[in-house]
């Protein structure tokens, strides 16, 4: 069989890192996109991985990163977009620029680098795409909302696209991860907060002030597991919720009607 090649978004931490240790461990080439790969360390040195720099709001480096992945290796089969943050605060408060960018990195980044490697795919006949979603691109907790609307649209944007691609054969898939202890809550959150509008400080206060107690996980390659499967996954199955958490959430969204689900929601925050 021929070797796969994977191409994956924000490889420099988190998900995308391990997505990049286990493909490569089953044989797989990989492309590790990121937007600083002179600081990569480690997954360099590992046989078929080349570190190519990615930035989802760079269109030139996103065409670039996909032509050098299959000069390098003659093609790609499967698209992880990975890259991606959170962010923090109410709606009101939130400044312009904090809003675009939340929507250039996890919404446009994604349907670019979709662009970019379709017009390969297509001439293949054949190829995967996988968006990183989360469970928070069905179900929405307050104070989050750009990020829920970014990942709301993640899930449009794929559930849409299947039916254009499937006759082409290339399938579509949504990972929907719970809560998992990456950088995510730390370093990669955008907190801005309530600004000057005190009207939205008790709640905003009382919602941020447990967030540290929230049971995230520390089975972090559960998620690169998750991908990994929906990568060899030869069905056109679209959904693949992640973890305890997200799988019961994702069965409540289901199950419950939008007052229920406020009810369990306000319970919980
Ligand atoms: P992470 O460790 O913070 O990783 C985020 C990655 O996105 C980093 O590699 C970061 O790169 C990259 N990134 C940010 N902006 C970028 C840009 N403009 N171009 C390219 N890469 C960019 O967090 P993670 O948990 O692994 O997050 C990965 C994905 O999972 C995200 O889409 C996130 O929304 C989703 N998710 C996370 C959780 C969770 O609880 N952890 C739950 C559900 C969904 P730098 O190192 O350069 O900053």
């Amino acid at each position: 069989m021929m070797t796969k090649t994977v191409l994956i978004t924000g490889a420099s931490s988190g998900f995308g890192k391990d997505a990049v240790r286990l493909f490569q461990k089953n044989g797989w080439n990989v492309i590790a996109t990121m937007r600083t790969p002179e600081k990569e360390t480690e997954l360099g040195a590992l046989d078929r991985v080349a570190l190519v720099r990615l930035d989802v709001t760079d269109n030139h480096s996103i065409h670039q990163a996909v032509e050098e992945g299959i000069s390098l290796f003659g093609g790609i089969d499967v698209v992880v977009n990975n890259a991606g943050y959170g962010s923090l605060g109410a709606l009101e408060a939130a400044p312009a620029e904090v809003v675009r960018q939340q929507f250039d990195v996890n919404v446009f980044g994604v349907i670019e680098v979709i662009k970019a490697v379709l017009p390969h795919m297509r001439r293949n006949n054949s190829g995967v795409i996988i968006n990183v979603s989360s469970m928070g691109g069905r179900v929405a907790f307050p104070f989050s909302t750009l990020y829920h609307a970014t990942k709301y649209a993640v899930e449009g944007i794929s559930e849409s696209l299947q039916y254009e691609l499937e006759p082409l054969g290339i399938k579509v898939k949504i990972v929907e991860p719970g809560g998992y202890k990456t950088d995510f809550a730390g370093r990669s959150m955008a907190t801005f907060g309530t600004g000057d509008l005190l009207d939205y400080l008790p709640a905003y206060d009382a919602f941020a002030g447990q967030i540290d107690s929230w049971p995230m996980s520390d089975r972090v390659w559960e998620v690169a597991e998750g991908i990994f499967q929906a990568a060899n996954d030869d069905s056109w199955q679209l959904r693949y919720p992640v973890g305890a958490d997200a799988v019961q959430l994702l069965q409540a969204r289901k199950e419950m009607d939008d007052q229920a689900i406020k009810n369990m929601i306000s319970g919980l925050i």
